[in-house]
């Protein structure tokens, strides 16, 4: 399912793209998976966060933690291109990774809440490209968060009982990939990046690629 030489040649502008879920219906398993897979081609915006770090967490990779003083520096110095407060802690995106990368022409990944994906839509809404992973049932969703096993069953309660109201904010969305089967899932998700790459008005190289088939005298 690669793209061709040929296709990738023609000059395009970064997308940017934006995954939300619940917390646990998959989405930073889908965003691994992504960003492991070679012909994807993506880089994920490193978001600066308040919360405690996860066992499996690094810094850097994962996220910038930082304390709440830091953060709201900032933020009051507007080096955050979106911020959000998400389960009592404040998250953001760092303006400069987000964008240098549009710039470059590098398609980047922001694994961020509604109210990121709000803002960034807000601001460049030619740029952006949001998918919202929703989970089959109430009940897997559960499930999925206790095997995770990474928060406190404290923790745990908060964020079940911010999933309802978090899955309402599910039409603001550009598309909706439901995870039942992760393969399944992956795939749709795959695919729409396939397709918005190849998006005319994303590529405006095309331009000069159209010419030069017109110049082309056949032999
Ligand atoms: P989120 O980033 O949305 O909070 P995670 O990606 O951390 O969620 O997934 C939560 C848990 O559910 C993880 O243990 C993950 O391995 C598991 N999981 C993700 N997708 C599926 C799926 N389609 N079927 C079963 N388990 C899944
Ligand atoms: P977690 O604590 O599970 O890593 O993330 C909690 C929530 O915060 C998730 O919905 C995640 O997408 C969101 N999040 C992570 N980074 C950012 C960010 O930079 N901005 C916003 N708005 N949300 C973020």
């Amino acid at each position: 399912m690669a793209i061709s030489f040929v296709e990738n040649a023609v000059a395009r502008r970064g997308l940017m793209l934006v995954i939300s879920s619940p917390s646990g219906a998959g989405k930073s398993t889908i965003a691994r998976l992504l960003l492991e897979d070679r012909e994807m081609d993506l880089s994920l915006s490193v978001s600066v966060t308040t919360r405690q770090r996860r066992p499996s967490e690094i810094e850097g990779v994962h996220y910038h933690f930082e304390s709440v003083r830091e953060f709201e520096r900032l933020r009051d110095s507007d080096a955050l291109i979106e911020w959000a407060e998400v389960h009592s802690n404040y998250y953001g995106t760092l303006r400069e990774t987000a964008e240098n990368a549009l710039a470059d022409g590098r398609d980047m990944l922001f694994d961020i809440d509604w109210q990121g994906a709000e803002q960034l839509q807000a601001k460049m809404p030619a740029d952006v490209v949001s998918i919202f992973i929703l989970p089959p049932t109430m009940k897997e969703l559960q499930m999925r968060l206790n095997r995770r096993a990474e928060d406190t069953a404290e923790v745990i309660e908060t964020r079940l009982n911010n999933a309802r109201f978090e899955i309402q904010k599910w039409s603001k969305y550009d598309y909706i990939v439901i995870n039942e089967d992760l393969n399944q899932s992956y795939a749709a998700v795959k695919s729409i990046v396939m397709a918005e790459r190849l998006r005319r008005d994303r590529r405006p190289g095309l331009f000069e690629f159209v010419n030069g088939l017109l110049e082309e005298q056949p032999s």
